[in-house]
């Protein structure tokens, strides 16, 4: 397996399926992780991204069997920040030198909900100007409404595709949701001009190291900038884990994976961002460094309001529910040192790949 290893350090992609799978099923972790973590500080240096996380509301028009959530589940106040409140949490990203911001929310398609979004985007440029990073992750839209953030001064795009293998995506999802739509979306993003982000949930019930490896090569064919990857975890609320708790075991089991999965996409995909996302930190208080020093450069702590996050559960355990964001601020940058690594602060953290796309395609 060492010069697997070896070959995947000197040269981007050079993985087969064959060679990710047997990665992702090596007991090695640490050969593993050491390798993924070599390749990364290649690229970046021992240098972490942040992204303040605005979770602006929970209305949500799907209903994926997977997420806490889900337009069918009763259990949860829904709630919209207003847009004067949005400004305030971004702002105090960009002053506590956060470098950018994410704003995400359940999906919804409405000329009310463009307008809103539209509004914070615009607000934010007001007071941050060009250095500020604006990232959003709000779902499925037409593409003229992506066309309208973008003009309105966004600039990166996270939409997950959950999943790369379409039988797997139809078993997680209910009939009427569309893989070929989700698919199509990330292509309008990218089109357009977006810095374009994707990633999948690892351990999903039904689901093979082989649909991983080949979500792999998904990310590399889509010729993607940035990777949020996280464990599958179980809500109480929704049907595919209804009555199911996992054990301590298949907690680390889920975890591990997680960490895998970074690794080897690090290996094969060596200059995009790839977070070190809070599901991690659900299943282990230190599960984010560990993404970290399994390969990931970004970190995208939650800034939403105390009294709002009880209601943005997408699974359960959701770390730092009742952690202000002040706190969060002081204890993330503990963190960061204390695997020697150091925050970007002020940064807007733009992934290398997106750098070399652009110059690439000014080239042709
Ligand atoms: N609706 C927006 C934002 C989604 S929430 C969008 O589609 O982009 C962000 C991510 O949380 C989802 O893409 C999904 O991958 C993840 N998620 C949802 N439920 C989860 C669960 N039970 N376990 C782990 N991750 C989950």
């Amino acid at each position: 397996m060492n010069t697997v290893l070896q070959k995947a350090v000197g040269q981007a992609q050079s993985l087969s399926r064959e060679e990710r799978i047997a990665l992702l099923s090596w007991d090695n972790d640490a050969e593993l992780f050491a390798a993924a973590y070599a390749v990364k500080m290649a690229q970046t240096g021992p240098r972490v991204s942040l992204r303040g996380l605005v979770e602006l509301g929970n209305y949500c028009a799907k209903d994926c069997l997977y997420c806490g959530i889900r337009k069918s589940n009763r259990e949860l106040e829904r709630y919209l920040i207003e847009a004067d409140e949005a400004l305030r949490m971004a702002r105090w990203c960009y002053e506590r030198g956060y470098g950018s911001v994410v704003l995400q929310s359940g999906e919804i398609e409405s000329p009310a909900h463009t307008a809103y979004v539209e509004r914070i985007i615009r607000g934010i440029r007001e007071f941050a100007g060009d250095s500020f990073g604006i990232t959003l992750c709000l779902g499925e839209q037409e593409e003229d409404v992506y066309s309208r953030w973008l003009e309105a001064g966004a600039h990166r795009y996270l939409l997950r595709i959950e999943t790369s293998n379409p039988r797997l995506y139809a078993a997680i999802h209910p009939p009427g949701h569309s893989f070929q739509r989700r698919l199509e979306c990330l292509q309008s993003l990218k089109r357009l001009g977006y810095q374009t982000g994707s990633g999948v949930m690892c351990g999903l019930p039904g689901q093979s190291l082989e649909d991983l490896a080949d979500d792999i090569g998904f990310f590399a064919d889509m010729d993607l900038d940035m990777i949020g990857m996280g464990p599958w975890l179980p809500h109480p609320d929704a049907p595919l884990s209804k009555g199911m708790k996992l054990s301590a075991e298949q907690n680390a089991a889920q975890l591990r994976l997680g960490l895998k999965m970074i690794a080897v996409t690090r290996l094969f995909l060596h200059d995009v961002n790839i977070a070190a996302t809070t599901a991690l930190q659900a299943l282990d208080g230190r599960g984010r460094e560990q993404g970290l020093q399994a390969g990931a450069n970004v970190l995208m702590p939650n800034v939403t309001d105390v009294q709002y996050r009880k209601n943005y559960q997408l699974y359960e355990n959701k770390p730092c529910l009742d952690e202000n964001s002040e706190k969060c601020r002081n204890c993330l940058s503990q963190r960061v040192l204390s695997i020697g690594e150091q925050v970007s602060w002020g940064e807007r953290g733009d992934p290398l790949h997106f750098h070399k796309r652009i110059v690439d395609s000014k080239a042709n």
